[in-house]
């Protein structure tokens, strides 16, 4: 008996994640990834600067999570496993450079003496943020809110701008007045939920958690070669099979399971399948989604995304500050976001040259990116010496567009996102995963994308049985 046929839309880490679960844990079972661009991996891509492949999209994964580093050990890629050679960061806020404070979460203050030394706070918002645990203790949390609103609310705006929003711009490209505590920082709510009292004694209960343990290692990981080489090897190790170029334009049901419409409308290639995993953005997912399980796709309409441009620039000879690279807060007049100085940050061979890599474009910010390459690279240049010190002409440039790139997380996405997995947990065989779910980054993907495997299997057995 041939084992069921299974694709999976989507050739990004989740796509291909699920793809790999599948094929490991069945078999039989024939998996295909139909993926729309040329080349799998998504946002994890590799290209050429001044001769050298570097990371163009992602570039380092949290490695206190399981499952980035766990994906990695079972595809017998440990030893290309990479730490960085420095954690220590700059933040650009209140119109200066400081240290970034160790032991935040996403900006809110754990560790106060910290936050004094950066000097990023005024005497008076230090005051204010150590008074918060003997304030009027916070209501236990109900509902969802925005973190700008609560952290503005209990700690200042100071901590909101100075802190809170250069993480959130670096993680989520997105703005504290609109992202979610509940899906941006679910320990935290989870603590506030339960009374925590006082947004800064959660946050030390939160970032207290391994932080002490001496074995916990490097909180971030990369490969030798780049992230951009993780897709490579798990389409080489995988039982699945991969058609780039393929954008599925349909998904409608069937008497034993799905057809997918994929290539052109005009003369659409029809693939069967018992059972689909759909992981893609959330904008494509709700195309998809609009006939097999129409609320989620009413669901997934309502998550919006921020795009930004990754500009990489290689450099013979200059002097940086020291660091990994530098957050700079929203309302600093910059159109530079982050700078990652990645030849101080990573155990790179670059024969010589120093690469650094500079992300512009927030949520709401789409009109920085309406340039053409020359034109970004002249800005992020021009900002680069106010910013770093660095006026001196790169060797090479290069331009990397991520139109929708991440997923904003508003107020309430959790409960979208429950609603989604309703909707799709009804339909036998079907799954989804990906960015726009639990959790944008790599190990949060490779999480959903094991889920989803495991819920599709599991349905394909019940129906089997
Ligand atoms: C510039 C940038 C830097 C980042 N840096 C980091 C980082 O350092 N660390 C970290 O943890 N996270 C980082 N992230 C976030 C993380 O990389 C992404 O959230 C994650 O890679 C998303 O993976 P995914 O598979 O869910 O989606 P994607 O990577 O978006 O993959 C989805 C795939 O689906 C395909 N597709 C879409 N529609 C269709 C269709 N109709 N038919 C067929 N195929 C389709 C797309 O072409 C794409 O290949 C970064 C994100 C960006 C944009």
């Amino acid at each position: 008996m041939p084992g069921p046929r299974i694709a999976v839309v989507g050739g990004g880490i989740s796509g291909l994640t699920a793809a790999f679960r599948l094929g490991t844990q069945l078999p039989g079972a024939e998996v295909v990834v139909l993926e729309g661009w040329r080349a799998v991996g998504g946002k994890l891509r590799l290209g050429t600067v001044a001769g050298l492949s570097v990371d163009v999209g992602a570039e380092a994964m949290l490695a206190r999570r399981p499952e980035g580093v766990g994906l990695v050990h079972e595809l017998g890629c440990s030893d290309a496993m990479i730490a960085p050679l420095t954690t220590s960061a700059q933040v650009r806020a209140g119109g200066a450079t400081h240290p970034l404070p160790a032991r935040t979460m996403l900006g809110i203050p754990a560790d106060l003496d910290a936050v004094r030394a950066s000097g990023v706070l005024s005497e008076h918002a230090l005051d204010r943020v150590a008074a918060e645990p003997g304030a009027d203790p916070l209501q236990p949390l109900e509902d969802d809110v925005a973190v700008g609103m609560l952290v503005r609310s209990r700690l200042g705006e100071e901590v909101a701008d100075r802190l809170v929003e250069p993480l959130l711009g670096g993680v989520y490209a997105g703005r504290a007045d609109d992202l979610s505590l509940c899906a941006t920082m679910p320990a935290l709510a989870r603590r506030l939920a339960a009374g925590g009292g006082s947004l800064i004694r959660a946050a030390q209960e939160v970032t207290d958690v391994g932080a002490h343990d001496p074995a916990a290692g490097p909180v971030f990981a990369s490969l030798a070669g780049g992230l951009g080489s993780l897709p490579g090897a798990l389409t080489a190790r995988g039982r699945f099979t991969v058609r780039t170029s393929t954008t599925v334009r349909a998904i409608r049901r069937t008497p034993t399971g799905f057809v997918l419409y994929c290539g052109p409308v005009p003369a659409p290639e029809l693939v069967e399948a018992e059972a689909v995993i759909v992981a893609t953005p959330a904008a494509k997912a709700a195309l998809l989604l609009r006939d097999v399980a129409p609320a989620a796709a009413t669901a997934l309409r309502a998550i919006d995304s921020a795009s930004m441009a990754i500009t990489t620039l290689a450099y013979r000879d200059v002097s940086l500050p020291g660091g990994s690279g530098l957050l700079i807060g929203a309302n600093e007049g910059f159109g530079v976001k982050a700078v990652t100085l990645s030849t101080q940050k990573w155990p790179l061979a670059t024969d010589g040259l120093t690469l650094l890599r500079a992300s512009v474009g927030r949520a709401g910010e789409n009109h920085l990116l309406q340039r053409d390459d020359d034109e970004l690279i002249a800005l992020v240049r021009h900002e680069l010496r106010t910013l770093i010190g660095v006026a001196a002409e790169p060797v090479d440039a290069l331009v990397t567009r991520w139109g929708g790139g991440l997923p904003q997380y508003a107020v309430g996405h959790v409960g979208r996102v429950a609603r989604v997995r309703a909707a799709v947990g009804a339909v036998p065989g079907l799954g989804v995963c990906g960015a726009a779910y639990d959790g944008v980054g790599i190990p949060a993907c490779i999480a959903s994308a094991q889920a989803a495997a495991d819920q599709v299997i599991a349905s394909l057995r019940t129906g089997a049985e």
